[in-house]
């Protein structure tokens, strides 16, 4: 080999070299493995230049036998890390590079890929600190219509969706998906000008003011997945018997006591039926601008304007307080028919208690059928793939319509007393440890003075569901295939 084809080789191998430095594989064959397990974010929002400036300290574990010498984060595009410490302060190396999502490509993410000087071992916990700044200017490009996220003194959200602050990740939908929510405790402080509230669903811990700022203090009340803060000029109305709290915008203080007097029946309803909530400390809802998603989080729930407008919306303060009574999910991709399709039926028979709506059920089981037999015909997937697979086969979206209607079925087969009675003692036998769907249907089974074999087979393991629900056979009808 002549003396410069060799020194061609050798560039090309270096240039090689410097361009895998961010991507040696694709990151959709990688698996995320490191947990976050503590999270403490100090964030000054600087109204007049329009950014955010953070400090986060983040306490990753990893659980697995392979030693691990890189930390990979995302951020939002326009936040850049300027620099990144270990515990003892000492400048640890990064690179960081605007990506698509592989397999989203509008999905742009600003990537980071922190350098360990020491590997983390097997059960190791490894803290670093990173200072990030930069814009919001939300997702709504993308078709994340709802993420219109941006720093204004009217209102300002700080929220995973926009990734407003640095999580473990790799830009793909699909290795973030499979990696599951994360379970961690945080702690945040958050800086803003005096004459502005800061909001969070977790426990005030302090509120100091200094030259016109003042910083909130939240730590998390429940194992988090993820941090919900919310800035504008809030007024709170506060039921300290049940520990509840709303968090509204000055001038819908009428709705937020329509809201707050919701959450204390809707919270009595499911504690008589299903018996006390293990560990309460309270809830809170927090108000949001219209257009920008509604979302529950383990002791709060942001909460579009809507149902603090109109009494017809509080279904979905129902629905999201339901999900308080719910088993964590243990399966690894969980089907979620027994938290979402539970909370869907919830929503409507809450409807029928409390609002005295006139057969909300049976006109709730007809809209959502009507969507399944649309998923069907969109996708005839829908209609072959059981049940329990919906997390495997990424078909969650079924269980919130399916899954409402196999709760309709089972609520008329077996009666009311004896459905509160199957949810109720399954909540209290399962919400210390958790549980699978396979664990809800055996404990139905036993709790049942009905034999629900068949019911179960042909609607959790089985697809003969699916042609009852396309076919239109009526719920009645439905549920004598189940009575002996
Ligand atoms: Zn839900």
């Amino acid at each position: 080999m002549s003396v410069r084809l060799t020194l061609v080789c050798v560039l090309v191998i270096i240039c090689l070299i410097s361009v895998s430095n961010l991507q040696a594989q694709p990151f959709s064959d990688k698996k995320l493995i490191l947990k976050t397990v503590d999270y403490k974010l100090d964030l000054k929002i600087d109204y007049q230049n329009e950014k955010i400036l953070g400090s986060c300290q983040l306490t990753v574990l990893n659980p697995s036998k392979q030693p691990i010498n890189q930390i990979p984060l995302t951020l939002y595009r326009l936040l850049k890390v300027t620099s990144v410490k270990d515990e003892q302060g000492a400048d640890l190396s990064f690179a960081q590079q605007v990506l698509s999502f592989e397999d989203w490509e509008q999905l742009q993410v600003n990537y980071v890929e922190v350098s360990l000087k020491t590997p983390i071992q097997q059960g190791e916990r490894k803290t670093i600190n990173i200072q990030y700044e930069g814009y919001l200017l939300g997702y709504s490009e993308v078709g994340m219509r709802y993420v219109k996220d941006s720093v204004d003194e009217e209102f300002t959200i700080i929220r995973p969706d926009c990734k407003a602050y640095p999580e473990v990740g790799y830009p793909s939908w699909r290795v973030t998906r499979a990696a599951g929510l994360q379970s961690f405790d945080y702690l945040v402080n958050v800086t803003v000008p005096e004459s502005l509230v800061v909001a969070n669903g977790g426990k005030l811990v302090d509120r100091v003011s200094k030259n016109g700022l003042v910083t909130y203090s939240y730590q998390n009340i429940k194992p988090a997945w993820r941090i919900d803060v919310a800035v504008a000029k809030y007024g709170i109305l506060e039921d300290k018997a049940n520990r509840l709290r709303v968090f509204h915008f000055q001038e819908d203080k009428e709705g937020a006591r329509m809201v707050l007097d919701a959450m204390r029946k809707t919270m009595e309803l499911f504690t008589d039926w299903f018996g006390p909530l293990r560990d309460y400390q309270g809830f809170a809802v927090i108000e949001i601008p219209e257009g920008f998603g509604s979302q529950a989080d383990v002791t709060c729930i942001i909460q579009t304007r809507s149902a603090f407008k109109n009494k017809a919306q509080l279904y979905q303060l129902y629905h999201e307080i339901s999900h308080l009574w719910n088993a964590e999910p243990l399966d690894p991709l969980p089907s979620r028919f027994e938290s979402e399709g539970l909370a869907m039926f919830l929503q409507y028979l809450v409807q029928e208690k409390i609002e005295h709506k006139t057969d909300a059920l049976g006109k709730g089981a007809q809209r959502l059928s009507e969507s399944f037999r649309r998923e069907c015909q969109k996708n005839p997937q829908c209609k072959d793939v059981p049940v329990i697979d919906y997390g495997k086969e990424m078909l969650t979206d079924l269980s919130y319509s399916k899954g409402m209607i196999l709760f309709y079925v089972l609520y008329k087969l077996v009666g009311e007393d004896e459905f509160f009675k199957i949810i109720g003692t399954f909540y209290q036998k399962y919400n210390q440890t958790g549980a699978t769907s396979d664990d809800f249907v055996n404990h139905a089974r036993e709790v049942s003075s009905i034999d629900l074999t068949k019911f179960f087979d042909e609607w959790v393991y089985g697809n003969e569901s699916s042609e009852y629900i396309i076919n239109e056979i009526p719920i009645e009808e439905i549920v004598k295939k189940y009575r002996q």
